[in-house]
């Protein structure tokens, strides 16, 4: 059984629809497993599973599934996600309708369930920056990106305040804050173990810092969307108030059809929040706010940069892509990404602020007259329909993914495209009566054999 922190229960006795009995009686259950579907790689995968009702893309799965033995999990054609989060594309979908060509910052972004999520809402011509400090996680991020597989979703590991420079340079930022964690209880055992008043008093200040750092970066009337999975008034209501005391803020309030069982909250000052308990919904603890910024940090006034386009990179490595109206730059020492023009001038500048780990679609590099092309082609949904490819069975990718001769027998000499369902999972060069696989080592799947079959 589960025991909560009687400090916690004590603190939110006052909170609006708190119910200690049904709250702690929620706790003694397992927590809910959920996905959301990648609408640009549609496998007609769960389509029977009952719908998060906030998200047309979320399905509840009645049991956990082994999701690294499916290989079209590793193609991207489904991120496992905490239903409640999936809140954040409504809300979004809610204030930017049919806004096009936004500047988007995901400033807290690993593992990337909320940048997965944004990039399927964003049209192609807006930009969405995915950002994590802690460079480790960083990595996770840039393969969960890759495997969504959108060029127009960068990844960078900086700290806000780095973004704190670009002075009203995004439309959009999203800022889902580590916090307490008391809304994961359930599925984090180490939050419940690690909560403590002080700790929630020491997040709500880092917050703040967060915030505070990264305000100057929002246009004026942009938008911040602010979400922790804390209950705690101190990392929820009480940081609106924060914010509308050190700035000019206005919360936006969304209509919810009731039966969802979301509770809008108001802060001190009236400011409209939306917490989801699990008693009262199918999901975690969550809590998550917009806000429109209706003061000025000063548009600052960027120079053009020369085009970076490299012809003879196109003429090598065009044939990866369906469409070929993009810019062909190199963006490191040994690698070269495709970017959409629309964001060729955002790349010139970001580049000089913060540190990339991805902008665009990494390509690959040459290799004498022959093209290596980069893991993250296979992933991508701009690939080129006409690229060489092999269909695998799900034991033959299974093998490719544990970077093991899949037993294809004798193939046509070249490049592939491993596909399963439709769907890359990576490259293979075959020399006819063998091959060597070119999935990156860090994306092994270390499971054992036996437990593959
Ligand atoms: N948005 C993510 C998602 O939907 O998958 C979850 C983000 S998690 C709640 C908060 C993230 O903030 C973590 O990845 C953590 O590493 C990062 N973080 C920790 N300290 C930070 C800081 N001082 N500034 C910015 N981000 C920080």
């Amino acid at each position: 059984m589960i025991s909560l922190p009687e400090a916690l229960l004590t603190e939110l006795q006052h909170i609006k629809r708190f119910d200690k009995h049904t709250f702690i009686e929620a706790h003694q259950h397992d927590p809910v497993t959920s996905i959301r579907l990648n609408q640009d790689k549609i496998t007609g995968l769960f389509q029977e599973q009952k719908k998060v009702p906030w998200c047309t893309e979320g399905r509840y799965l009645p049991e956990r599934p082994v999701f690294t033995l499916d290989p079209l999990y590793h193609a991207g054609a489904y991120y496992v996600q905490e239903a409640s989060s999936m809140f954040t594309g409504y809300l979004l979908q809610q204030i930017i309708k049919d806004h096009k060509g936004l500047r988007v910052l995901d400033l807290c972004a690993a593992p990337g369930g909320k940048s997965t999520h944004i990039a399927s809402l964003l049209d192609n011509e807006s930009l969405l920056i995915s950002n994590e400090v802690i460079r480790a996680r960083a990595t996770i991020l840039d393969e969960n990106m890759t495997r969504w597989g959108h060029m127009n979703t960068w990844v960078t590991a900086n700290d806000p305040r780095d973004f704190g420079k670009l002075h009203g340079y995004f439309d959009v930022v999203v800022a889902d804050a580590p916090c307490s964690g008391s809304g994961l209880f359930r599925k984090d055992k180490k939050a419940l173990e690690e909560w403590s008043e002080a700790n929630v008093q020491m997040c709500s200040e880092r917050q703040q810092r967060i915030l505070a750092d990264i305000w100057p970066a929002i246009k004026q009337d942009g938008i911040l969307i602010y979400a922790t999975c804390s209950y705690s008034r101190k990392e929820d209501e009480d940081i609106l108030d924060w914010l509308a005391g050190q700035f000019e803020a206005e919360a936006i309030h969304v209509d919810i059809p009731a039966e969802w069982g979301v509770v809008e909250v108001k802060s001190n000052k009236g400011l409209s929040g939306y917490r989801f308990f699990p008693d009262n919904v199918y999901g975690e603890g969550f809590f998550i706010a917009a806000l429109r910024k209706n003061d000025s940090s000063g548009e600052e006034y960027y120079p053009r940069f020369k085009s970076g386009h490299d012809l003879k990179i196109q003429q090598q490595a065009g044939y990866l892509l369906t469409d070929n109206n993009v810019r062909f730059m190199q963006t490191g020492k040994e690698e070269y990404c495709a970017l959409l023009p629309d964001h060729e001038q955002d790349w010139q500048l970001l580049q000089k602020l913060v540190y990339f780990r991805k902008a665009g679609l990494r390509l690959g590099q040459p290799a004498g007259k022959d093209w290596l092309p980069a893991h993250d082609v296979a992933l991508s949904i701009d690939a080129a329909a006409s690229l060489p490819g092999i269909d695998v069975t799900r034991e033959q990718a299974l093998h490719f993914l544990r970077r093991e001769d899949p037993g294809f027998g004798t193939i046509d000499k070249g490049w592939m495209l491993v596909r399963y369902n439709g769907l890359g999972l990576g490259w293979i060069k075959s020399l006819g009566n063998r091959i060597n696989n070119y999935l990156p080592k860090h994306w092994r799947i270390r499971m054992e054999i036996a437990d593959l079959d």
